[in-house]
């Protein structure tokens, strides 16, 4: 098969060779890295389907998340965000006590023009083959109704439009959740849950952000509230009584708790100097534009709700889809929110570190702690199974 110096094309043959065994061990490389379990590779001839399966950790439970389709600029690229993002699923379900582990797929595709039956169909088929072990829905650049192609040839779906046995739009629990991962913040920092008197700026009214804007409210806060869309901050001010600022001038209300509920990134080098706040938790993700900002904010004693922590409502609302959707179940689990900020902060002064890296703690002993009654199965005798992840 290798076709060792046998003639000049076998040479090129090996070189060839060689080189697509570099591209293997750059991918072994970079599953080492962050001790990924599994990539598959998923191509279908028929409808074109190129996409990209990772599990990253089943220590907890069947590896969860969502598919994003994206019209990436090299397989290298599409493999990278896969690898990223599945790692962040296990850091999520483990930061949310749910009993599942982070995978994620990417189809590498532009959504607006590549989407199919076919398409879905295909993603489907790959997903039923992991037999359980990988479980997906909506992510970036895919919708509801785009899964319910793939459900007739897989049952592992989640987030499925209501009609079709999903639990429907999530940003009602994870403002919930928010709202309870506030009031854990203001325990921290002000010594009691209450968020009577409190002044919020809140950044973004939309699905998520109004509906927290209504329980802050109904606690006694005063908001402040600022959105792009003229719409979405019409609905708010005719339903509640809030005060309104431009987009940019967020930053600078002197307030109590930043809310960010709309992009991410926001807490960077820009806007760090201009908060006037002593907490910053909101639904966003990626609210750190770099790791770094979370390093400052700690410095300047501005507590942080890690944003995988505080808004992962959605993800607990879907997971209790199994095997009948409870919402009650899923909002008292979204305000236990309240309980894991509140661990995080403790590991936060234990260790002496900010409070994003608390929460990856917080999920890492988590992980070893399971893991490591996985060894005591084995040894009396049960078929438990990897088990060496220290
Ligand atoms: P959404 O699109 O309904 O709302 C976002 C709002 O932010 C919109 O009203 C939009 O106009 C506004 N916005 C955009 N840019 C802005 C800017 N520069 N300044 C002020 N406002 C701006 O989305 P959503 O579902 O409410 O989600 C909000 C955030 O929460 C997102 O970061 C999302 O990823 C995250 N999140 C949502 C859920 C969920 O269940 N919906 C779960 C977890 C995380």
């Amino acid at each position: 098969m290798f076709g060792l110096g046998r003639s000049v094309s076998g040479g090129s043959k090996i070189l060839r060779e060689v080189a697509r065994l570099q591209v293997l061990m750059g991918i072994f490389d970079k599953m080492a890295q962050h001790r990924h379990e599994q990539v598959a590779f998923c191509y279908d001839r028929v409808s074109g389907l190129r996409s990209i399966i990772a599990i990253h950790n089943t220590t907890l439970g069947p590896a969860l998340g969502g598919t994003r389709m994206w019209p990436y600029r090299s397989e290298e690229e599409a493999l990278d965000d896969v690898l990223r993002l599945s790692r962040g699923m296990t850091y999520k379900s483990g930061a949310s006590g749910c009993n599942f582990g982070g995978g994620k797929a990417v189809i590498w595709g532009d959504p607006g023009r590549d989407k199919s039956e076919l398409l879905f169909r295909a993603l489907g088929t790959f997903v039923e083959a992991f037999d359980g072990r990988f479980i997906t829905g909506t992510d970036v650049g895919t919708v509801a109704d785009d899964f319910v192609w793939a459900k007739a040839v897989t049952r592992y779906l989640v987030a499925l439009p209501e009609e079709h046995g999903g639990s429907g739009d999530s940003s009602l629990t994870t403002a919930f959740g928010v709202w309870h991962g506030i009031r854990a913040c203001a325990d921290e920092v002000f010594g009691k849950p209450s968020l009577r008197g409190l002044k919020v700026a809140l950044q973004g009214v939309g699905k998520v952000g109004y509906r927290l804007c209504g329980y802050l409210l109904e606690e006694g806060a005063e908001v402040t509230v600022t959105d792009i869309s003229k719409a979405n901050l019409e609905r708010t001010t005719k339903a509640y009584n809030v005060k309104v600022v431009e987009p940019d001038a967020i930053y600078d209300v002197e307030c109590d708790i930043f809310s960010p509920n709309a992009l991410g990134s926001i807490i960077n080098d820009e806007t760090i100097p201009r908060l006037r706040c002593r907490i910053v938790a909101g639904g966003a993700n990626n609210q750190l534009a770099e790791d770094r900002h979370g390093d400052e904010l700690h410095r300047r004693g501005i507590l942080y709700a890690p944003d995988y922590v505080i808004n992962a409502g959605g993800l607990i609302q879907v997971t209790e889809e199994f095997p009948v959707f409870s919402r009650e179940r899923a909002m008292q689990r979204a305000a236990a929110i309240y309980d894991s900020l509140k661990r995080i902060f403790a590991i936060s002064k234990r260790d002496g570190i900010p409070t994003y890296r608390a929460a990856d703690v917080m999920v890492e002993e988590r992980l070893k702690e399971v893991a490591s009654g996985r060894v005591y199965v084995r040894r009396h005798g049960g078929t438990a199974g990897s088990i060496e992840r220290s």
